[in-house]
């Protein structure tokens, strides 16, 4: 492959070449003069103010119809912000006694607010800062007369950004992108997650790009991290060749929609998707999935400032229960601690937070939490076939006494007369080199293992998974880690259950035949991996 010159952060696989689309926020674009007729001014915001609240109802009842009340619930938040009277106040006196024009005074008291929510060090309110720019550029474009994000793109093109705030990753039209390349963001920014479940190029971490690049070509490779803005022809016309050929194959692969995953031996795979939300059901769906194999709930845990109720979280299972339409969709409990926080958990701060209260631990503490998060489960096994999944386990205690609860609240529910399903699977992960080497105790007591290779990765080989400095450390694909991951599922089998593999490693399709010679009956792999793998697996 030919280089290109510069290098981000690799976000989502595939080749681009494509003109450049600045979606940039117009922070530095934005005029700035003196007023002299505040009223006139003041007047002027608050119109801009009642058309934000228009335009947010109506994208809350689209997002509604189209993706559920969940992701729809972004715009509510977002208007309840802009009624925020102290955000409002702000604004006015900006107008009145700074005598700003409305939109610098809204870009002022945002900046305000930002830094703020900045200096709070806390994930989640610093999170928040992403909804407030969103709030504030919605001002700001009306202010000056200026159209939204879905009607902007017009033809196929790279979106250039700084990172997309919610709203706009819902509104945009996914068909015209062909890649995004971002200033900021890391591996788990929103766009680099809504790419990858689209299957959509992505490089982020570029830093600024200069205006006088909109509207010319780039080349972005998503795999490397590689760009190259305003390349010679001969790169051009390279890299436009690859990505051809990646467009044929994406298209050639839909034959294999409907098919078996079965090796030409005869061996079926259970070939599932990973998801984080109830929205990407879609990708799984489209990309014909077989099944759910991990669905990781914490996010709907994180997105909150209190932890979700039963009943909230009922609604978010049943509705992926149902859309999959009987397939098998594996639900895993609450997995927040090390990286992954919620405020209003009030985690204790940890000096090896990898090796802390997270997972499965963290649950068996706070069992009110974990108990309601059990019962909406347990209540969406009556519209399919869920299985719950547990996360963290090292040692046969901890199932027990999950267990236990699980006896607990499924004889409550039988009092209560709910409906459930009796018949609900229940695994583990196996995420720790203690679970692997237990796995025949472990065995005994679920029907299913789940081998998490992200985790059992950095446990096993002592390289922490998100530190870039031991990443030549951390390799999933590790002589250990292949050995363990055959000792479970040997032990898996003699005690005649199924095993799965839901880490990154089951994306993997150098690595496709090894883990089915190891004995892995499943694979839970991103949605846009699925029909890849599937052919890898039948030409076996
Ligand atoms: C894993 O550890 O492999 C896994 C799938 O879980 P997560 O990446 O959510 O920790
Ligand atoms: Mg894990």
């Amino acid at each position: 492959m030919k280089e290109l010159k510069y290098r981000g952060i690799a976000a989502s696989n595939g080749v681009a070449v494509g003109k450049l689309r600045f979606l940039k926020n117009s922070i530095e674009k934005i005029p700035s003069y003196t007023v002299y007729h505040i009223d006139n001014e003041i007047l002027r915001y608050e119109n801009a103010e009642k058309i934000a609240d228009r335009e947010l109802e109506d994208l809350y009842k689209k997002a509604v119809k189209n993706s559920g009340e969940e992701s729809a619930e972004i715009f509510s938040i977002h208007r309840m912000m802009l009624e925020d009277p102290d955000f409002h106040d702000l604004i006015k006196n900006n107008i009145k006694e700074k005598q700003m024009n409305a939109e610098k005074a809204v870009n002022e008291a945002s900046k305000n607010f930002i830094s703020i929510l900045e200096s709070t060090n806390d994930p989640y309110l610093m999170a928040r800062v992403t909804d407030i720019r969103d709030i504030s550029e919605r001002l700001v474009k009306i202010l000056m007369g200026k159209t939204t994000t879905s009607e902007s793109i017009l033809e196929e093109c790279i979106i250039y950004t700084d990172d997309l705030t919610p709203s706009e990753m819902l509104q945009l039209d996914k068909s015209k992108i062909l890649a995004f390349i971002t200033a900021y963001g890391s591996q788990n920014s929103h766009t680099a997650i809504l790419a990858r479940m689209n299957g959509i190029p992505c490089v982020v971490g570029c830093g600024t790009l200069p205006d006088v690049l909109d509207g010319k070509y780039i080349v972005i490779d998503g795999s490397t991290g590689e760009y190259e803005t305003d390349p010679s022809e001969e790169t051009l016309i390279f890299y436009k060749k690859i990505m051809e050929s990646e467009k044929l194959r994406k298209y050639q692969l839909q034959r294999l929609k409907g098919l078996p995953s079965r090796t030409s031996e005869g061996k079926n795979i259970m070939l599932y998707a990973n998801i984080g939300t109830r929205q990407d059901v879609k990708c799984v769906i489209e990309n014909d999935a077989e099944g759910i194999g991990l669905f990781r709930t914490e996010f709907i845990f994180m997105e909150k400032t209190s932890a979700p109720s039963e009943e909230e979280q009922f609604i978010i299972y049943q509705d992926v229960v149902r859309k999959m339409e009987g397939k098998r969709v594996i639900i895993r409990t609450l997995d927040i601690g090390a990286d992954k926080n919620a405020q209003y958990l009030k985690l204790p701060i940890e000096e090896n937070p990898a090796l802390g209260l997270r997972g499965i631990r963290l649950c068996l503490q706070k069992q009110e939490i974990f108990k309601s998060q059990l019962r909406a489960i347990l209540r969406a096994s009556a519209f399919g076939k869920v299985s719950i999944m547990f996360p963290m386990i090292a040692s046969v205690f901890e199932i027990k006494e999950v267990k236990e609860i699980i006896r607990e609240i499924k004889t409550e529910l039988i009092i209560k007369k709910i409906p459930f399903d009796p018949a609900t699977e229940i695994g583990i992960m196996i995420e720790t080199p203690a679970a692997a080497i237990l796995s025949d105790l472990f065995a005994t007591e679920v029907d299913f293992f789940s081998i998490g290779t992200n985790d059992l990765a950095q446990y096993t080989l002592a390289a922490d998974r998100q530190n870039p400095s031991v990443s030549r450390y951390y390799r999933q694909d590790h002589e250990s880690v292949m050995r363990l991951i055959k000792i479970v599922c040997e032990n898996a089998h003699k005690a005649g259950i199924w095993v799965g593999i839901c880490g990154e490693i089951a994306s993997d399709i150098s690595v496709t035949k090894k883990l089915v010679l190891c004995g892995a009956d499943e694979l839970s792999v991103s949605p846009p991996m699925v029909l890849p793998i599937r052919e890898k697996i039948r030409n076996l």
